[in-house]
Formats: structure tokens, sequence, C-alpha cells
């Protein structure tokens, strides 16, 4: 079976993307099941750039077909902030709670109404040197707005200040199947596990 390399050491994003893509014929592997891997530096100028650096490079450390994710949290009252720094928002030696406690702090006074807010994500996909390590990006974006205070336990990340009008729920409060059918990440993975069998097809090919 064909080994796809999800190039993440977050746990949540791994989880999120191992249940999607699990009745593909594909042996899903996690960085952590190497014993080393090379670090990325993520300094790119867009989620897309990054994504295909991290894809790129590790496709070519492992040898293996390789799915990278760049994803993050886009506040229009904060033009556009924390964007491709969100994973950094409160520093590198931040957090999920320092990071969501930040965004809290940054918003403070401003109204309902002004603080719409959208996740985009970046996947990049990478097949190794043997196979002429050609790529494929997709992006996706999922709208919603900041609450006024954490809520929920699920998911990782800003999911329990990502308050989603259509449930009337934060992403903190439903499961990551539900998550799936409408975010950012669940679009951009339905739309590469569409084109997946067609890309391993290629792949395998001599
Ligand atoms: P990356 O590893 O540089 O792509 O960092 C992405 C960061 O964006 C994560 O650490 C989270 O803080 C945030 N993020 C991306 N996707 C999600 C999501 O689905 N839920 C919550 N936070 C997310």
């Amino acid at each position: 079976m064909t080994e796809l390399l999800v190039a993440t050491t977050n746990e949540g994003k791994f989880a999120e993307v191992r249940a999607f893509l699990k009745s593909l014929p594909l042996a899903i592997v996690s960085l952590r099941n190497l014993s080393s891997w090379p670090a990325v530096v993520e300094d790119g100028a867009t989620f897309e750039e990054n994504a295909l650096k991290k894809a790129r490079a590790l496709a070519e450390y492992s040898g293996m077909l390789t799915l990278a994710d760049d994803s993050g949290l886009e506040v229009a009252a904060l033009n556009g902030a924390p964007g491709i720094y969100s994973a950094r928002y409160a520093g590198e030696e931040g957090n999920d709670d320092k990071n969501n406690e930040k965004l809290l702090r940054e918003l403070q006074g401003i109204a309902e109404g002004k603080r719409s807010a959208r996740f985009v994500c970046a996947l990049a996909l990478c097949a190794p040197p043997r196979c002429g390590l050609k790529e494929w990006t997709v992006r996706e974006s999922c709208e919603g707005r900041i609450a006024f205070e954490l809520r929920g336990q699920n998911g990782f990340g800003y999911d329990p200040l990502f308050f989603y009008p259509p449930f009337g729920k934060t992403f903190g409060e439903i499961d990551r199947e539900t998550k799936a059918t409408v975010s950012h990440r669940g679009k951009a993975l339905k739309k590469l596990a569409e084109m997946l069998p067609c890309l391993v097809d290629l792949y395998t090919k001599p």
C-alpha cells in the first residue's frame, strides 16, 4: 500500500487528516513515526508557500508521498492577523492557551458585529524525488466570528473561540466529524481526497 506521510507534529491536525482520509487505500504515517526529521523554517509569505515548503522538504527527506498543512486564523478587526503567524501569535514559547488569551485581549471592546474571522487551510501534496517531486496545492476557508469567551473542550488551537453561526456553537463545542463537514481543513481535504486516487495512481506508475 502506498504510504502517505503527513508532515505535522500537531496532534490535532494529524487526527483530523487521518480520520478524513481513512477510507483511501493509503498507509497514513505521522512525522512521529520517523526517528528524526529536518526542521523546516516557515518563512513563506502565504499559507501555500509554507505548506509547499514543508511538503517538499519532507518528501525529499523521507522518500514518501507527503502531505503538509499550513493553516491559521484571519481576524478582520486585526487586519488579517494572526494569519500565517497563528501558531506563534503569543510568541515562540506560546501555546494554544496563550494564543487564545492574546486574541481575546486584542479584541477587547470590539462588538459582536465586528468580530468576523476566517480559518484558512492550504494543503500541499508532494511526490518524492524518484517521482520528480510533483506537487499540488489546495486552499479552503471557513467563515465565522470570534466569541467573547472560550467555549467547549473539543478540537485544538483557536477552536473554543471560533464561533460558527450556522451551528450556533464554537468549534470547541462540536465533534471532529461535524467540524470536518464545514471546516477549512475538512473542505480542503475533501478536494484533495477527490484528486488523490488519480495522483496516487500517477505516482505508483513507473
Ligand atoms: P501551522 O502549524 O503553522 O499551520 O499552525 C497553524 C495554527 O493555526 C495552529 O497552531 C492553530 O493555532 C491554528 N489553527 C489552524 N487550524 C486550526 C483549526 O482547525 N482549529 C483551531 N486552530 C487552528
